[in-house]
């Protein structure tokens, strides 16, 4: 159930960012499904690891540093002739080495043993997993999951405050939020920018474990962003089923996913943008177009490549100080100026996100930022006014088959309704401050 997915690294900073969304749920009967089930199945018999635990004493605790399979179990009277025993004939199945400081076991005794003596010893490396040790009679062992659940969500807002706080008031996992930002939309929509009036519908699914504890979200199935008054939709969709891949694509096929990341620096603002008409009162109101977009953020903060590509410079010079400068295709070319320091070669292959230095001021530069540049056909252009490549168009085979995957969802998106946000208090303020304070900048 759990696909593989391409890492998407995103460049975007939701919290920092002070927009307000209000989130409402959209059915009238919102889904509780998990404590309806509960409350309705409330079991009889408490059945966990596949055994009645009304049948045993139930000791749970947690692995204490310098202790071991064998001292747990000679602490409850096990013989150390039986402990040896147990080892031997289990350690095909579980290296009783492995158990780690901090990880909950569970030993279950026959009830009416007035020694209490364990026959079973249950070990949870992690939330799914868990190892049974089983002496009752034979000696054998197990490993075994709990039960996963998923239950489909659906959740929706308008921006009017900030996202992640208005997720949490609606009860919603911030993960959300960072999901659309990192994930889904870090190509299309600058969540550093998101308006007054944005808005969004989100279908998710949540998972359990055990019926009842809460694992986190599972997977975005389908989102519409309004930003800036257009729409913006995105499904996913598995695009190879033997590898599990998927990917987001929105009503028309096209991929999210761009070949180029909208920003060089997770985290920071824009503190200059491309600009040919700079005028800077510093030199006396003269033109000094600036080629670059300026990211500012703290020295050593990481510098990630946008795109694939194959360095072509990385060095020193003059005013851009330390740079580094990428060849992606025929067509276009980044390159980063002022690092702290470059962690590539020249002639090395780098992937869209790999970190290929650090914020710096080397060079003739005011403050911390890189200067990002981005060259199309051996010009300087603004990045943000291309058109930029796709990064995977989806194949003509699967078109089809993606058209008519969508359709029920994109009707389920669009009739999840919105409730107008009655309380606006503080908007101005919070909208003043997102207003980009430019800073002249090389
Ligand atoms: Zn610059």
């Amino acid at each position: 159930m759990e696909r593989a997915r391409i890492k998407r690294l995103g460049n975007r900073c939701i919290i920092a960012f002070a927009a307000i969304g209000l989130f409402y749920s959209c059915k009238p009967e919102p889904k509780e499904v998990i404590s309806e089930e509960i409350a309705i199945v409330e079991p009889e018999e408490t059945i966990e690891f596949g055994f009645n635990l009304d049948d045993y004493i139930v000791k749970r605790d947690t692995i204490q540093k310098g202790d071991s399979f064998g001292e747990i179990l000679q602490r409850n009277s096990i013989s150390f002739s039986h402990i040896f025993q147990i080892a031997e004939k289990t350690k095909d199945t579980f290296d009783i080495r492995k158990l780690q400081v901090g990880k909950p076991y569970t030993l279950l005794c026959t009830k009416g043993d007035s020694l209490q003596k364990p026959n079973c010893f249950i070990y949870q490396p992690n939330k799914e997993e868990y190892v049974v040790i089983n002496f009752q009679d034979s000696i054998h062992a197990y490993t075994s999951r709990k039960p996963i659940k998923y239950v489909e969500k659906e959740v929706a807002g308008v921006i009017t405050s900030n996202i992640s706080e208005a997720l949490s008031d609606q009860g919603v996992s911030v993960r959300l939020a960072y999901k659309l930002a990192d994930e889904i939309y870090p190509w299309t929509i600058d969540f550093r920018r998101l308006q007054k009036g944005d808005a969004f519908k989100v279908i998710y699914t949540d998972k359990y474990i055990d019926d009842s504890i809460y694992a986190g979200i599972a997977e975005v199935k389908a989102a519409y962003f309004e930003h800036n008054k257009e729409p913006f939709y995105a499904f996913e969709f598995e695009t190879d089923s033997v590898t599990g891949v998927s990917d987001y694509f929105n009503e028309e096929a096209k991929n999210l996913r761009r070949a180029f990341l909208q920003a060089p620096v997770q985290f920071s603002r824009i503190s200059s943008r491309y600009n040919l008409k700079r005028r800077i009162a510093y030199y006396g109101n003269k033109l000094r177009p600036h080629r670059g977009t300026d990211f500012a953020a703290a020295i050593g903060t990481p510098i990630l490549a946008t795109a694939n590509g194959t360095v072509i410079e990385s060095t020193r010079r003059g005013g851009n100080g330390k740079f580094v400068k990428i060849r992606h295709n025929a067509t276009y070319e980044t390159q980063y100026l002022h690092m702290k320091a470059q962690k590539v070669k020249k002639g090395q292959f780098v992937k869209q996100g790999d970190v290929i230095g650090w914020i710096g001021m080397t060079g003739n530069t005011g403050g911390p930022h890189v200067c990002y540049r981005f060259w199309k056909n051996g010009k300087e252009v603004d990045p943000f006014k291309q058109k930029l490549p796709e990064a995977e168009p989806i194949s003509d085979s699967l078109k089809v088959k993606y058209l008519e995957f969508i359709k029920p969802l994109k009707v389920q998106l669009d009739n999840i309704q919105y409730k107008i946000p009655e309380i606006e208090e503080k908007l101005e303020e919070v909208f003043d401050n997102t207003n980009a304070i430019t800073q002249v900048n090389n």
